[in-house]
């Protein structure tokens, strides 16, 4: 290999890191773990793989949950190790954007924007700890998605290595085909070496609200009033929406409060309070020079006519990367108990609005009424603000919700066993099947390409065209199991 490599690393030890991911629940060794400098190294490996009947997978942080960035004795991009691009450049007093390379962290993209020019993306997912390539490989969601779309929503041009070893900056006047193909398009058609992202100027200060309910029919109409107002100023810079047991289990009821002095009230809650609550998130950008009372003024005038439950409203007052480092908190204490260590058996899915009151029916008041020690997110996203070109696939209706069951839970045996976690997930995607949900996956995991057939519906030939276009053998993200490795019979190791 070229001496241009920063260094490359053979299995064993070294390699490990790359066996492994946050689900914690697969493991494959690669052939070798790889430091690239900068594309033309990707470009060197995706090519020198094409000739030894190698697959290369790309390794943001390794935050999947099923192996997706893994290769099994194939080539793993370490992408944090390629520091080779970071340029933030304001265009306009209210405007900006950020080069970055495809392995850098968002918390470090925060940082840095930040200082550097008090800006900062617009879109964010809710931990910062992902790379960029990594998110915008899947769509990147968070509280913000309804305002701005996802992350996908929010670039505006790419470097990118495909599948052939070439090197290619794309937008979406230029090599438009390869960019929306990129977005969301699970690293199947090309290795994201830099992302340009689109900066606004940052607040330095949150007000963040919890606003509990006990019917879910209030809280999704009061979610979807939200989410859909019309000027930007009637509503809130973050919404999302959690599920929660209503018991004194950790993510009970105790996890709601936002900060120590604030108790659960729960003589506060209706007679008729059911087994789940829900709560809605909000966050409220201003400036530390704003006077307090307008903020609380603005503030009370956007809640004004919501349906939550009275005396129990949460708030804090914390600094904008403190609120967009929240998740940080949580892995800091996950750490300490081992839970985030554990392995995550997570399932991620966009359920279209016509069906989320079933899914709320049968999913969290039956299957999941005892919670799933984590969180349980669930809140309406707009489908006019994804573009239709990327390689998402999204459910039909225009407005859907993300639910997400991140399950936090000690190992076996002190937990329950991840297959049973795993068999309780299958069994909530059986049923969304069953009932001929408008639903998908997101972060999706299939085994046959059958099931990724049916995930991406219509959308399927235009997802075997991109491939056949950008990724002829085969080569790129194997541990999506979307195509096979395509063996060119006159290359050997
Ligand atoms: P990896 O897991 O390493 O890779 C994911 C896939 O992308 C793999 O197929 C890999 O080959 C490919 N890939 C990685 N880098 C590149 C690249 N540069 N070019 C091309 N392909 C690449 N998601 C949300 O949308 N919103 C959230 O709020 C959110 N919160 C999360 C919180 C936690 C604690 C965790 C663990 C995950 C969360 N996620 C969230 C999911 C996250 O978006 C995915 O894990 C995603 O895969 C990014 O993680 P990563 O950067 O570690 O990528």
């Amino acid at each position: 290999m070229r001496s241009t490599f920063k260094s490359i690393i053979h299995c064993g030890d070294a390699a490990a890191k790359a066996a492994k991911d946050f689900g914690g629940m697969n493991s494959v060794a690669p052939l070798a773990l790889i430091r690239p400098a900068g594309a033309a190294d990707v470009a060197s490996i995706v090519r020198l793989a094409a000739k030894l009947n190698l697959t290369v997978a790309a390794r943001g942080n390794g935050h999947s949950i099923n192996g997706q960035a893994m290769a099994d004795g194939g080539l793993v991009l370490d992408m944090p190790a390629m520091k080779d691009h970071f340029r933030v450049v304001r265009t306009s007093r209210n405007s900006g954007y950020v080069d970055v390379f495809g392995g850098a962290l968002w918390e470090d993209v925060l940082k840095r924007c930040v200082r550097e020019c008090g800006m900062a993306p617009r879109s964010w997912t809710d931990y910062l700890n992902l790379t960029v390539g990594g998110t915008l490989s899947n769509a990147g969601v968070s509280g913000q998605s309804f305002r701005y779309g996802p992350q996908i929503s929010n670039v505006t041009e790419l470097e990118v290595v495909t599948g052939k070893g070439e090197i290619c900056v794309c937008s979406e006047t230029q090599h438009s085909e390869l960019f929306f193909s990129v977005l969301g398009g699970l690293g199947q058609f090309g290795v994201i070496t830099r992302a340009r992202i689109l900066l606004q100027p940052a607040p330095d200060m949150v007000r963040r609200i919890r606003l509990v309910y006990t019917e879910f029919d209030a809280f999704t109409r009061d979610a979807e009033s939200l989410v859909t107002r019309r000027r930007d100023h009637d509503t809130f810079d973050y919404i999302e929406g959690f599920a929660l047991p209503n018991n004194d289990c950790p993510d009970g009821l105790p996890s709601v409060p936002l900060s120590r002095d604030q108790v659960f009230d729960r003589t506060r809650l209706p007679k008729e309070a059911g087994s789940v609550l829900y709560y809605l998130e909000l966050a409220h950008h201003y400036r530390s020079s704003d006077s307090i009372s307008d903020v609380d003024m603005g503030v009370d005038r956007r809640l004004r006519g919501l349906g939550f439950v009275e005396g129990l409203r949460f708030q804090v007052d914390l600094g904008y990367e403190e609120f967009l480092l929240r998740v940080k908190k949580e892995e800091e204490i996950g750490r300490a108990s081992g839970i985030w260590d554990s392995p995550h058996p997570w399932l991620n899915i966009f359920v279209s609005k016509s069906n989320i009151a079933d899914f709320d029916r049968v999913v969290f008041k039956e299957i999941l009424k005892d919670g799933i020690g984590g969180p349980m997110l669930v809140y309406p996203l707009r489908r006019n603000k994804w573009d239709a070109r990327t390689s998402v696939a999204l459910p039909k209706s225009e407005i859907f919700y993300v639910v997400a069951l991140l399950r936090f839970t000690p190992a076996y045996p002190k937990g329950l066993s991840c297959e049973s976690l795993v068999a309780q997930n299958q069994e909530i995607v059986r049923y969304c099947l069953k009932k001929d949900y408008d639903f998908k996956l997101y972060l999706p995991q299939y085994e046959s390409q059958e099931e990724w057939k049916r995930h991406f519906g219509n959308r399927w030939s235009r997802i075997v065209e991109r491939k056949t276009c950008y990724d002829p053998l085969g080569i790129l993200a194997p541990g999506q199991h979307i195509f096979p490795r395509i063996i060119n019979p006159s290359s050997k190791l």
